[in-house]
């Protein structure tokens, strides 16, 4: 692989693409950037702010208002989301967001400053970002393209996992209503709709463990 190279990982959701990203950006030393956590900040701040999402004109004008950046913690070792300079990474994962994300994502003024902002940050490469449309739309030319997927019940009871250590609350078919509901969106949407590249190697992750997963991603690399 040339030492300047993109990698995407694309996928359905919670079928740990966040978690192999991670993994690949550590070993090669590049920067991990969590697209989704773009698009769940833009609707915490339309949430927040009361933004009729369906008005083209007042997603427009909201979006001037929206400064996203990421900024490494060197405590927890993690790249974190900010939503202008307010660090969001926590609140974002909240199921309150993700019964509401993609129907934010769906909309084409949000794609388009998203993926703007994705592609500049592509500029200096060395970079892994996950998302739904990075290898098909933000990095057509990409030189490495992963496609994630696992089998549903084995997504479900991980990101059940996930939530339920932050809200006990939480139940297992919520869990697995919120993944259906966005799975289908995200690849029914009419702008860059959930799709393997043609050039994107598929991997199932369902039956591979953590280090099993990176070695691949690995050897595929190199
Ligand atoms: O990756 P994550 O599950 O956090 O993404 C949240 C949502 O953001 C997805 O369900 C999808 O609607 C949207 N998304 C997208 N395009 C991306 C990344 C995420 O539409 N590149």
């Amino acid at each position: 692989m040339k030492k300047n190279a993109i990698i995407t990982i694309d996928g359905w959701s919670a079928c740990g693409k966040s978690t192999l990203a991670k993994q690949l950006a550590k070993e090669l030393g590049f920067v991990y950037i969590d697209s989704g956590a773009m698009y769940r900040a833009i609707t915490l701040y339309f949430l927040r702010n009361h933004i009729d999402w369906t008005d083209p004109k007042e997603v427009e004008e909201a979006l001037k208002n929206i400064k996203i950046e990421f900024h490494f913690n060197e405590k927890s070792q993690q790249s974190e989301v900010f939503l202008n300079d307010e660090n969001v990474e926590w609140l974002i994962r909240d199921l309150v967001i993700a019964e509401k994300v993609s129907d934010v994502a769906a909309i084409r003024e949000v794609r388009a400053f998203a993926v703007h902002q994705q592609q500049l940050m592509g500029k200096k490469k060395r970079i892994v970002m996950d998302g739904r449309d990075i290898g098909t739309t933000v990095f057509p030319h990409a030189e490495v393209k992963i496609f994630m997927t696992a089998d549903n019940g084995t997504r479900v009871e991980r990101r059940f996992k996930e939530l339920f250590e932050k809200n006990p609350n939480i139940s297992l078919e919520e869990v697995k209503a919120n993944l259906e509901m966005r799975d289908y969106i995200d690849s029914n949407r009419e702008v860059s709709p959930l799709r393997k590249a043609e050039d994107a190697i598929l991997l199932d992750n369902t039956n591979l463990t953590m280090e099993e997963q990176l070695e691949f991603a690995l050897k595929l690399v190199k």
